[in-house]
């Protein structure tokens, strides 16, 4: 072996160990929240798509069609030949929906955060992030040569400390709006409220709220949030991220963002099915609402609190106890992944359901009732 091989494979044996090594596995999806892997037909509780629209035959047809007149692929960069026309009518849409001045569409959530941050903040600047936010608004402020700050999740007492005790010419804050493995929501009014006391600029991320919350608006909706990133992955049931914000910010971030500007635009099928989405949910507020119906249908049965999103989180402390639950609720034909660090924090390994417009009451009750059998014997 060759030292490369050497530190792969020690690092490889010491998740192993723990574990903590993650595996591939291929699954194949069907319609409404099936899914099939090694043969074994699943109802799955972990797809993102919450309202079953990457397996709509709207969806799917105003794809291929875009295909058919404008090709597999976008050929260049959005600012070079890329920027076909679909792009422009998807941003429309998008400004419409989170009603902001304009909107701009990156290639994905990921590369959004990681593309708008350092374009609004740098060195002398700080960001204050919510300890639960998502990997990728973490990666975007390392990114961006400003003093990153935590804050406790949801904690605005201690935010409002960290603004103080920091010095900085420009200050971000930035938190998921929607929590993506604890399912809870930030408060946004009153952040809003504590950013523009501070003068600070608050950035939301929605990936888990579009097309959920709010007839579909999303967790930001009715509040004074100036930055509104999201996902085109998740409800929207495509793929991309966007940033909706005003008409001389997403300018800026079109000159600026380098993940905007030094990669492909997205093909146009994938375009033209987010469009062919975000026209159904701004259509139907009754179909947007499911998702957290059925959440709430679950957390009810189990006499949990509320669900707030279509995400529900049970905790069950170690790495082997979520693998253990998989796998228990897999052989009852259910697929509800097993979240383990260093998605989570340390010893808050869990089984994270992801409810979605589909799935049957019936379903959701035999799941309940698994899971009521199941915890006390994976957590003992
Ligand atoms: C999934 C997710 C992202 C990344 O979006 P992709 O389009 O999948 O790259 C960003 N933020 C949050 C909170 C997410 O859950």
């Amino acid at each position: 072996m060759t030292s490369l091989d050497h530190f792969a494979a020690a690092k490889l044996a010491s998740l192993d160990a723990a574990s903590l090594r993650r595996q591939l596995r291929p699954v194949l999806r069907r319609q409404n929240a099936v899914v099939e892997r090694n043969g074994q037909r699943l109802i799955s509780f972990s797809c993102n798509d919450y309202l079953n629209l990457s397996t709509h035959p709207g969806v799917i047809a105003a794809s291929m069609a875009a295909t058919r007149q404008y090709g597999a692929g976008a050929g260049a960069s959005r600012l070079v030949t890329g920027d076909h026309p679909l792009y422009r009518d998807l941003e429309l849409r998008l400004a419409a929906l989170k009603s902001t001045g304009d909107a701009v569409v990156f290639g994905s959530g990921y590369l959004a955060n990681t593309g708008i941050i350092p374009v609004l903040a740098g060195e002398g600047d700080a960001i204050f992030i919510d300890e639960l936010a998502h990997a990728c608004i973490w990666a975007g402020a390392k990114l961006s040569g400003a003093a990153v700050v935590m804050f406790r999740h949801n904690d605005l007492d201690h935010l409002a400390s960290r603004l103080t005790a920091q010095r900085w010419r420009h200050a971000l804050i930035a938190t998921d709006g929607v929590f993506s493995m604890d399912g809870d929501l930030a408060p946004i009014p009153a952040l809003a409220a504590l950013a523009a006391e501070h003068g600070a600029w608050l950035m939301t991320d929605d990936a888990h709220g579009v097309g959920v919350l709010n007839a579909g608006r999303g967790s930001a909706h009715g509040a004074s949030v100036p930055l509104q990133m999201g996902t085109l992955s998740k409800a929207i049931g495509s793929y991309g991220g966007y940033l909706c914000a005003s008409k001389a910010v997403c300018d800026l971030i079109r000159n600026r963002a380098r993940s905007f500007i030094y990669t492909t635009g997205l093909p146009p099928g994938v375009v033209a099915a987010s469009i062919a989405s975000l026209d159904i949910i701004a259509a139907d507020a009754a179909f947007c609402a499911l998702p957290v119906r059925k959440a709430r249908r679950f957390t009810t049965a189990l006499g949990l609190p509320d669900a707030q999103s279509p995400i529900v989180p049970l905790i069950l402390g170690s790495a082997e106890a979520a693998l253990a639950a998989q796998t228990r609720l897999e052989a009852e034909g259910f697929l509800v992944a097993a979240i383990r660090p260093p998605t989570v924090p340390e010893g808050t390994s869990r089984l994270r359901f992801a409810f979605a417009a589909a799935h049957e009451d019936a379903e959701i009750q035999r799941l309940a009732a698994l899971v009521r059998d199941l915890v006390p014997v994976v957590a003992a």
